[in-house]
């Protein structure tokens, strides 16, 4: 029989619980202080065993805010972008070399 109950979930793994969450959700008056933040954040999410399911769950779930799996929203914003980037198609290069008014006089001689 299958019981959900008894089942882990990555989470139950996770060092940060009971940590303060205001870590976690850095809110700072200035610059250097959310990045003190975000570092202490980062730096226990760096001895999570549970680091890579966090991220992917955040990744996934397009999680907007907080630090989760070591990144900051605006990382995962690249994550993501980059990501799609393969699918997506590439234009073609085009390369200009001189200037109209070169060829112009060019071609007039
Ligand atoms: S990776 Fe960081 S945010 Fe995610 S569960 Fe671990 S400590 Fe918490």
């Amino acid at each position: 029989m299958h019981n959900e109950e008894n089942e882990e979930h990555w989470s139950d793994h996770a060092i940060c619980r009971g940590a303060d969450p205001d870590l976690f959700f850095p809110i700072g008056y200035s610059v250097p202080v959310l990045q003190a933040q975000e570092e202490a954040a980062k730096a226990i999410c760096a001895n999570c065993p549970v680091v890579s399911d966090c991220l992917s769950w955040a990744l996934k779930v397009g999680e907007p805010d907080g630090i989760w799996g070591g990144t900051t929203p605006e990382e995962r914003r690249y994550l993501r972008r980059t990501a799609e980037a393969p699918a997506r198609k590439r234009l073609p290069v085009i390369v200009v070399r001189g200037d109209a008014s070169e060829s112009e006089h060019a071609s007039a001689a």
